[in-house]
C-alpha cells in the first residue's frame, strides 16, 4: 500500500471533501497553499480535473496522460510517480466517501530553496490533490433549459502567450467574461480570439450545430477529455463532427450550440447574446443533437463506459 495513505491524519471529517498536500490527507477545508508558493503568487500551476461518476472515474488514464503532458510542459517535476498521484487520487474519493465527486490534481511550483532565486529551476514542485462532492459548471436546472451566454467583449488571451491545451489558473479573461455576464443577467459567457474565432468559456468547450453537422473550435482551447467523448460518439451515432475555425457569425447564426465539460457533461444553450442582440437557438430550448449527445453520454456512463471503479480499500490502509 503507499506511503500516501499511510500519512493520513486518522479522525478526522472527511465528509465535505479530502485533500492530499504535502504528503498528508487533509479535510477539504483544511487544505491550503503557502503565500509564498509560486503556485500562488505566479499561477505557475498546473492542474487536472476528473470526475466520478456513480462509483467510477470518468477517463482517468486520459486524464492522468493530459495532467503529465501538462507538467512536462511547464518543467514541473513533483515527487510523486504516475501510480502514486493515482493511489492519491483513489484514497481521496475512497476518504470522503464519495460516489458522485469532482475531483482535481495539481502541480504547483512551489518556493525557491535558494532564498531570494527567481529561478523556477530552484523550486520544490509539489503534488497536490483532492475529493470534493459533485460540482456543475452550469447549475442542472440552466442546463434543463439551456443556458444563456454572453459573448464577452474581452478576446480569449492569445495561445501563443498562454496555451490553452496546457490546463492552467490563469482565468483573467474568463473571469472578466462571467464578470460581463453575470453583470447583464447571462448564466456565462463565451471568449472569442483577438481575429473573431470562437474558443471556448470558463471551465467548458463549446460546439456548434449547423445544417446537422457538428462543429467545435479548432484553436483557443483545451483540448476537452468531454469534447473527446462527443466527438467518438458523434462518429459513433454517424453524426458530421469536425475540428475547425468557428466565425463569431457562424456562433450567432447557429441552429444548436452547447458546452462541454468534465463537471456537468454536454450542456445545452439556448441564447447567444453580443449584449446588443441575442440570438435565441431553436425554441429557446435544448436542440434535439445537443438533447441526444447528452443523452447519450450519460448512457454510456451508466454502462461503465471508460469507468475505473474507485478502490475504496486505499482508505483503509
Ligand atoms: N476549457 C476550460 C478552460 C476548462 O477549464 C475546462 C474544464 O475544466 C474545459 C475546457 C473542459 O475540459 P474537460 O472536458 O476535459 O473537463
Amino acid at each position: 500500500m503507499s506511503s500516501h495513505v499511510e500519512e493520513r491524519v486518522p479522525d478526522r471529517d472527511f465528509s465535505q471533501g479530502a485533500a492530499y498536500v504535502k504528503g498528508r490527507f487533509v479535510p477539504l477545508m483544511d487544505a491550503a497553499v503557502p503565500v509564498t508558493d509560486w503556485g500562488f503568487t505566479r499561477s505557475d500551476v498546473v492542474y487536472d480535473v476528473v470526475h466520478v461518476y456513480h462509483g467510477g472515474f470518468f477517463r482517468l488514464p486520459d486524464h492522468l496522460d493530459r495532467f503529465e503532458r501538462a507538467m512536462q510542459a511547464r518543467h514541473l517535476a513533483p515527487p510523486e510517480t504516475r501510480a502514486q498521484m493515482d493511489d492519491i487520487l483513489h484514497a481521496c474519493v475512497a476518504l470522503a466517501g464519495l460516489n458522485d465527486a469532482y475531483v482535481s490534481m495539481m502541480a504547483l511550483r512551489g518556493r525557491p530553496r535558494v532564498r531570494g532565486s527567481r529561478r523556477p529551476a530552484d523550486c520544490d514542485n509539489h503534488f497536490m490533490a483532492y475529493a470534493a462532492p459533485w460540482i456543475d459548471v452550469i447549475p442542472p436546472e440552466v442546463q434543463a433549459r439551456g443556458a444563456h451566454v454572453l459573448i464577452s467583449s474581452v478576446p480569449r488571451v492569445p495561445d501563443a502567450s498562454v496555451d490553452p491545451t496546457v490546463k492552467n489558473f490563469q482565468w483573467g479573461d474568463l473571469t472578466t467574461g462571467l464578470l460581463e455576464a453575470h453583470g447583464q443577467g447571462f448564466d456565462t459567457a463565451v471568449l472569442c480570439d483577438a481575429e473573431g474565432f470562437l474558443t471556448e468559456g470558463p471551465g467548458f468547450n463549446l460546439f456548434v450545430v449547423k445544417d446537422g453537422r457538428v462543429l467545435t473550435p479548432d484553436r483557443g482551447s483545451l483540448e476537452g477529455i468531454t469534447r473527446r467523448s462527443v466527438l467518438e460518439i458523434c462518429s459513433d451515432l454517424g453524426i458530421e463532427a469536425t475540428i475547425a475555425p468557428i466565425p463569431r457569425a457562424l456562433l450567432e447564426s447557429a441552429d444548436e450550440v452547447f458546452a462541454t465539460t468534465t463537471a456537468g457533461g454536454v450542456m445545452p444553450i439556448a441564447r447567444v447574446s453580443t449584449g446588443r442582440t441575442t440570438h435565441i437557438l431553436g425554441n429557446d430550448r435544448p436542440g434535439p443533437i445537443s438533447a441526444a449527445l447528452r443523452e447519450e453520454y450519460w448512457r454510456r456512463h451508466e454502462a461503465g463506459w471508460h469507468l475505473t471503479p474507485v478502490r475504496r480499500d486505499l482508505a483503509e490502509a
